[in-house]
This record gives structure tokens, sequence and C-alpha cells, in this order.
């Protein structure tokens, strides 16, 4: 589809005897006399593809940046239809469904591009504790760059192509650079490991933080919601509250639905195997489950992450941050108004609500966009 410039080939060794010192034992290592000494964590094996996909959540969010930039401006000088007779034909981008799907596009390509910045030193920050043999960070970060390579090169996918769409027959043209961009972001959804695999292997991770919490143990930073009570009903639009509190209400309710979807996949794994299922037969017979709640993890965790770079933002920039903050999280929340719907966490009611305030949301960003 794109990225000509890779030749991809292969390579087949057969009876080539590699000398012992020449086999970049970093983490597993074969002494002299033939015994083989494993890494401290299996993971490790993993390390370049982990610190590859750590990199790719900044590098899809380029791509995305680009496509959008391309669509807000093209929406910005189009101009088609009229609203009011005997005007002048209105700017595309003031139409609402244009700015439902342009502006989202816009929030995920600056939260995609926090995520990624934050897992980076993620990364940095497992890798020097793994030199002092420190592994403590090493399943998070593995469960994330997982989560994330899945999650944001597949939704980038579909930005990128609501960009393409929103252009008309111009975004289907090559010379509207979007073919190309939208080409080379979709091959991350295969190279690095294909998504629906990566995503069982964040699901494994999840499976084994609901067993620990069960169990009473601490659960570090990325699982943490699982052993959190949290609200079975959510207040949201019942009370008065200010924009800051209102995304504080909608991030618990992501918690919620993660929550749910592990300790639910979870129980259903156990009772498999209790009705007398091998562990993978029944993981197996679970997989679309499993990657759901993978899903929803990783999601809460943009979310999450979003958020912290809002409130470490200089008080210049903080308030428009948090529009569009708070267009993403309304965004995401409608997006998933079936999983809150689900068990009553939240009502009729309050999807329309969600729904309200995520299109005055989009006139906010809108206005920006006019006095920018
Ligand atoms: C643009 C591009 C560049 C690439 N560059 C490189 C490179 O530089 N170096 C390199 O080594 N490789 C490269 N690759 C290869 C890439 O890493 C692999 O294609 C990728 O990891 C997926 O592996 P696969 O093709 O063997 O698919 P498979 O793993 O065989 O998957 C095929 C299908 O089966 C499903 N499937 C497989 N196993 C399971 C399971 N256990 N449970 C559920 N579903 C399953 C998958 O979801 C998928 O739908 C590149 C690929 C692309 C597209």
């Amino acid at each position: 589809m794109a990225f000509n410039r890779a030749d991809n080939g292969f390579l087949v060794l057969d009876n080539v005897r590699i000398p012992r010192k020449r086999m970049l034992m970093k983490y597993a290592k074969v002494s002299a006399d033939g015994t083989y000494t494993p890494p401290i964590h299996s993971k490790l094996n993993y390390g370049l593809m982990v610190l590859v996909r750590a990199r790719m959540t900044n590098m899809q969010a380029q791509n995305l940046s680009s496509a959008t930039t391309i669509a807000l401006r093209y929406s910005s000088v189009k101009r088609q239809g009229r609203i009011e007779k005997n005007q002048r034909e209105v700017q595309e981008l003031d139409y609402q469904t244009q700015q439902y799907r342009l502006f989202p596009q816009i929030a995920r390509a600056y939260t995609f591009l926090f995520t990624g910045d934050e897992i980076i030193n993620l990364y940095h920050q497992t890798m020097d504790g793994v030199d002092k043999g420190d592994i403590d960070l090493l399943p998070d970060l593995h469960a994330l760059t997982s989560g994330l390579k899945s999650v944001v090169t597949f939704t980038n996918g579909a930005g990128i192509e609501q960009c393409r769409m929103a252009c008309d027959g111009h975004g289907y043209s090559d010379a509207s650079g979007l073919p190309k961009i939208y080409g080379y972001a979709i091959a991350g959804c295969t190279y690095e490991g294909e998504n629906v695999m990566l995503l069982q292997q964040a699901a494994r991770y999840l499976m084994k933080s609901v067993v620990r919490a069960d169990r009473g143990v601490s659960l570090s930073y990325s699982v943490k919601f699982i052993g959190k009570k949290g609200e079975k009903r959510s207040r949201l639009g019942m009370q008065a509250e200010s924009d800051e509190q209102e995304i504080e209400t909608l991030l618990s309710s992501l918690e919620h639905i993660a929550r749910r979807l592990a300790v639910e996949a979870s129980q259903e794994w156990e009772k498999r195997m209790k009705m007398g299922e091998s562990r993978e037969r029944a993981w197996i017979e679970l997989t679309v489950e499993m990657n759901r709640a993978a899903r929803v993890y990783t999601r809460l965790f943009v979310a999450q992450s979003f958020h912290r770079r809002v409130m470490a933002a200089p008080s210049s920039l903080r308030p428009v941050l948090t529009h569009l903050l708070s267009l993403y999280l309304h965004y995401e929340c409608v997006d998933m108004a079936h999983h809150l719907l689900h068990d009553c966490h939240l009502t009729g009611d309050q999807i329309n609500y969600l729904k309200k305030r995520l299109y005055e949301d989009l006139r906010k960003v809108s206005y920006q966009h006019d006095h920018s």
C-alpha cells in the first residue's frame, strides 16, 4: 500500500556456527560450557520491540496531526452551500458534522503525542531500573506498549480516513497527500506485532492484575483502577460541576468500564477452567472479550495521560488544553455509551447530557479556531 522504501525480504541460515561472543548477550547468556542463562524477566527478550512500540505512539500521532492539519485547512477555505438566503456560502468547517469528524482528531493527535512522551519516559525509567536489577516497572511497560501500539494505530487509521473523507473528492486525490499518510500509518496495525495478538498481551497482564487485586496485593500504576471501589452509578450531570470536576467524573466512568470488563472476562475465564476447559482453550474462546477489556484499559490510560499533562501544563495553556480534554472525554464516553448503559452506570438521560456537552465542546473549539 505504501512503505515503498522498505524492501522487505528474508534470510535463511542453515548450519552456520556463530561464535559465542558474537551473540549480543546483553540479557540472555551462554557460557563457555554451553550453559544457557535466561534474562531476569522473559519480557526482556522483546526489549527492542518494546522500544519501537513505545516510539510508535508519537510517530503515529504525527501522521494524524498532518492529516488533521490538511483537512482543517481545506475545510476552512472551501465553502459549500448556504444556510441563509442572500449570504455567502458557508465555510465547510461551520457545519457541525464536519466539526464532529475533525475536532476529535485534533484532540486525539494531541493526546497521542502526550501519551507517547509519557511512555518513552516510562521506557527509559524501566530500563534504568533493569540495569540495576529492578524489574518492577517491566510488566506495566510491556502491557502498555502492546495495548498502545494496537489502539493508537487502529484509531489513527480511522481518524486519517475521516480526514480524507472530510475533504470530499480532493481527499481521494493523491495530490492531497492523504492517501500516502494513510498508507504509511495503517501499516502500523501490522508491523511490530499484529494488533489482535498484541491486545492479548495486555489482556494477560489485566487477568493477572485482577487475581492480584482479589488477593489484596497492591497494583502498579496502570492497573491501580482494578483494585479501586468506584461508584456504581455515576452522578454525571446531576449536580453543578466545573469543567475540571466533570473531567474527573468522566475519568472515573472510564475506570468503571475498564474494571468491569477486566473482572467479567477474568470470571468467565475462571468459570470455563472450573468446568474442565484447559487454560489455553478457555482463553481462545474468550479472546474477543479479553481484547475488548485490553482496548478499554489502554483507552483509559491514554485519557489519564492527557489529564496528567493538562494538570502539569503552564497556566497560559491550561484553558485551551482543558477544552480539548473535555472534548476528548465526552467523545470517548459517547463512543462507549453501550458500556456505560450496560450495568446502568449511566442512564439514557445522562447519555443525552454527554452528547449535549460534546456539541458544546465542538462549538467552543470552533470559536477558538475562528479567533486564533
Ligand atoms: C509495512 C511492514 C513492514 C514490516 N517490516 C518488518 C521488518 O522490518 N522486519 C521484520 O522482521 N518484519 C517486518 N514486518 C513483518 C511484521 O512484523 C509481521 O507481518 C507482523 O508481526 C505479523 O506477523 P505475520 O505477518 O506473521 O502474521 P500472523 O502472526 O501470522 O497473523 C496472521 C493473522 O492470524 C491472526 N493470528 C495469528 N496468531 C493468532 C493467535 N494466537 N490468536 C489470534 N489470532 C491470531 C492474526 O491476528 C492475523 O489476523 C513488516 C510488515 C509490514 C506490513
